[in-house]
């Protein structure tokens, strides 16, 4: 029994958010579209987590918070484009290295917006539900009682 659970293979939570995987199992994908760039339907979300029945929305307006998350993500997102364009490129106020800086920076992240804005909605939802490494013998437990997975 130990080795058969040692051999099971568990992402660590950076991997599963930056997948956008179920916090709780890990492995479910959290939206119905596997590319952040469809734009039509990239923002729809499964409403159970299709490997261990998590929930997605846990309540209705749920995903307000994001804002919070993803403008820590665009902060820290900023701040390493500015520290590698520092080290690479070298800010000076003698010249206008800074607004390429700046430039850059802007159409960089117009251009992840929509893998940040599903980003968001991940570590937020991980806020809420943690890791559960017994998932897999609750989720037959689970399909059975509680068919609409209301709990969590
Ligand atoms: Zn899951």
């Amino acid at each position: 029994m130990k080795d058969e659970k040692s051999k099971i293979k568990t992402h660590n939570y950076l991997w599963a958010m930056l997948n956008h995987k179920c916090p709780r199992c890990r492995e479910g994908a959290l939206f119905c579209d596997s590319s952040s760039y469809r734009l039509k339907t990239f923002m729809k979300m499964n409403k159970n987590c299709p490997v261990c029945g998590q929930k997605t929305e846990l309540e209705q307006g749920f995903y307000y918070g994001t804002g919070y998350v993803s403008y820590a993500i665009t902060v820290a997102f900023s701040v390493s484009t500015f520290v590698a364009w520092w080290v690479l490129v070298g800010i000076s106020i003698g010249d206008n290295r800074i607004f390429w800086w700046l430039g850059t920076n802007i159409i960089l992240m117009l251009v992840f917006q929509p893998y940040f804005m599903r980003l968001s909605r991940a570590v937020w939802l991980s806020f809420f539900v943690s890791y559960d490494a017994g998932w897999r013998s609750e989720a037959g437990l689970r399909s059975k009682s509680d068919p609409e997975g209301t709990t969590y």
